[in-house]
């Protein structure tokens, strides 16, 4: 078994270093006592665990360090967000929005997506931030799904996105328009406000009032990845589990500079690119900017960035840029690297440790397990390819699973897969405190996620003898080729090792003797040229190394289609290659 031994520093320095004698000690009742939770017993409230407490005792520290467009640098205190997010929630009280109502942002990474989101949750008002790139189907769609009664954008924004829909959202009464009052309509006009003149007539002090931990707090929608994206409703409660993870999993504690590259409008870019950072009191870094190989390497360098969790799609951007491109920067400062969202080819696993001087960690969960689950820990080698372990206090499964990839129900039950290797559907024990607690009006759906009680994922997994866990594919990418099933991801692993590739996705196309072929799609790295000869020595490359279960077609392809939260979207390679209908398109990435 191919392992990276981490070096001994990591070892000693790493916030959870023995994963057994933690997954022994763990409960979440002791998690849960770790939060402040709000004075006088008055429940627990995100907001209040990632900014109010904080200013309290260390108001000076760092909350939000902002890099803007324009290259300047701007540094939020702690003391400074509670101020800020006060006045967001009293705004949002003088426009008579009570508790429970749904606020959405459609905003840039900007200082008024971070005050918005944050003031929204200490008001008790359910928070849904959109993706500022969604055109105006997808915004209307959700808004409409969602029941959003106020939404927080800018003019920008509002004229291309929101304006040509806005008849069809009747209950949208409040827009609060961020930027400079003077260049927007006048307050009250069709129910808009200036964000400036309300904070402005705002008090800079608010009494979080009493907060269930059962109460709604985030309404997150899926990626999309595998047809309509579904909108996951999560509770205060969630605070526990993001507070935790963020320790066991991204090894992030107060004196940490923290970098999370993915957008709010994905779970990942709230859970641990808002919430976990400032719950630890740690400085997240806010980066205006997007993705630009060299600056970002400026961004670790400069900023002397600790933790870093990012995608795999950003990572392999990175590889296909170059080694001597990280060498030019000093990464000395980074600690950790972490990735999330996509399986992790053990090539960039590999790639990393000597480009960044760490290996990158993958770790495994979903919009709707709220926090992270299955991963790859500092203080412990890493097995490249490999999603890692549970955390502690999370249960996972292999099931038995049926020809459709899900787990077969068995008397109306489910079967834990006995043999290591065999592969079956990821199954996680109900009882973490960030699981989703519904669909927004898909109740069947959200029922029929449970059985037995676990939660049902919908990815196909093996664990090995050691209680490692490695990914197949999702249930609905599985191909059947003459009586093998074939995970994707371990197709594209092996093309992804050829030097050639950059990039790799694989799906079944049906063929009349065999049920179904497996065909690729790569993109390739520069300096390559898609010939005839590179075509067969690809398929003979990835021939003998997977023997039958090998690819039997192979298209290069310089764009694969990917989901903005930068996901391979292999159901729409396999709608354009069979000429279906495209699906639902709302999330796909078209810069
Ligand atoms: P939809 O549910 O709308 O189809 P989605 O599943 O892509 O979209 P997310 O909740 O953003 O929406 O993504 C979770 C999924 O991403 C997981 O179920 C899994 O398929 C994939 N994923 C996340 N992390 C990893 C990982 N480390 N390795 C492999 N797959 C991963
Ligand atoms: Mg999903």
């Amino acid at each position: 078994m191919e392992t990276i031994v981490k070096p001994d520093p990591v070892r000693r320095g790493a916030r959870m270093p023995d994963y057994a004698a933690a997954c022994r000690t763990f409960s979440w009742a002791e998690a849960r006592a770790q939060m402040s939770g709000l004075p006088d017993g008055r429940g627990l409230n995100i907001a209040h665990e990632a900014v109010d407490r904080h200013a309290e005792t260390r108001g000076t520290a760092v909350a939000l360090r902002i890099l803007g467009r324009d290259g300047a640098t701007t540094d939020i205190t702690y003391a400074d967000l509670r101020r800020r997010t006060s006045r967001f929630a009293n705004a949002l009280g003088m426009l008579g929005v009570t508790r429970g109502e749904r606020v959405f942002t459609l905003l840039p990474r900007t200082l008024d997506l971070y005050v918005a989101a944050l003031g929204t949750l200490k008001a008790g008002c359910v928070l849904s931030p959109l993706f500022s790139a969604f055109g105006p189907e997808p915004v209307a769609e959700r808004l409409r799904l969602g029941e959003g009664c106020v939404l927080v954008t800018t003019p920008r924004l509002y004229e291309r996105r929101v304006r040509p829909v806005r008849d069809g959202l009747p209950a949208l009464r409040h827009v609060l328009l961020t930027g400079d009052p003077a260049a927007g309509p006048d307050d009250g006009d069709e129910g808009f406000s200036s964000l400036a003149h309300l904070l402005e007539a705002a008090d800079d002090a608010f009494a979080i009032p009493p907060t269930d931990p059962e109460d709604t707090a985030l309404l997150h929608f899926t990626s999309g990845t595998t047809g309509r994206p579904k909108g996951a409703v999560h509770v205060h409660e969630a605070v526990v589990a993001h507070h935790a993870t963020a320790t066991a999993a991204l090894d992030l504690g107060a004196d940490d500079v923290f970098w999370c590259t993915a957008d709010p409008g994905w779970v990942t870019g709230t859970s641990y690119g808002i919430v976990a950072p400032l719950t630890h009191g740690a400085t997240l870094l806010v980066d205006e900017g997007d993705f630009d190989a060299e600056r970002w390497y400026r961004v670790l360098a400069d900023q002397r960035v600790t933790v870093w969790y990012t995608a795999p799609t950003a990572l392999r951007m990175l590889l296909r840029h170059g080694t001597d491109a990280a060498a030019r920067h000093d990464l000395s400062a980074l600690r950790h690297v972490a990735s999330v969202g996509e399986p992790l080819n053990a090539e960039v696993v590999r790639w990393s440790a000597e480009a960044l001087g760490t290996p990158v960690h993958d770790n495994w969960w979903q919009t709707e397990t709220g926090a992270i689950m299955i991963s790859n820990f500092a203080a412990e080698d890493i097995r490249p390819g490999s999603m890692g372990r549970p955390l502690p206090g999370i249960e996972a499964a292999v099931l038995e699973r049926g020809p459709d990839g899900r787990a077969l129900r068995v008397d109306g039950g489910v079967r834990e897969v006995v043999d290591p290797g065999t592969d079956g559907e990821l199954a996680l024990r109900v009882g973490w405190p960030s699981l989703f607690r519904g669909y927004l009006d898909q109740e069947e759906r959200y029922a029929a996620s449970f059985a037995d009680g676990w939660y049902l994922t919908g990815d196909v997994v093996r664990r090995d003898a050691d209680g490692w866990f490695w990914f197949a594919g999702r249930a609905d990418d599985v191909i059947k080729t003459a009586g093998h099933l074939v995970g994707p991801f371990e197709v594209e692993s092996v093309l992804m090792a050829h030097p050639a590739v950059a990039e790799a996705a694989v799906i079944g196309k049906p063929d009349p003797v065999a049920g179904e072929l497996v065909k690729a799609f790569v993109t390739l790295r520069p300096g390559w040229e898609p010939d005839a000869a590179l075509h067969d020595e690809l398929l003979g490359f990835a021939r003998r190394r997977l023997g039958s279960v090998a690819p039997k077609e192979l298209t290069v392809d310089p764009h694969l289609p990917h989901t903005r939260s930068g996901k391979i979207l292999r159901r729409l390679l396999k709608a354009r290659e069979l000429g279906l209908p495209e699906g639902d398109l709302s999330t796909v990435e078209t810069s």
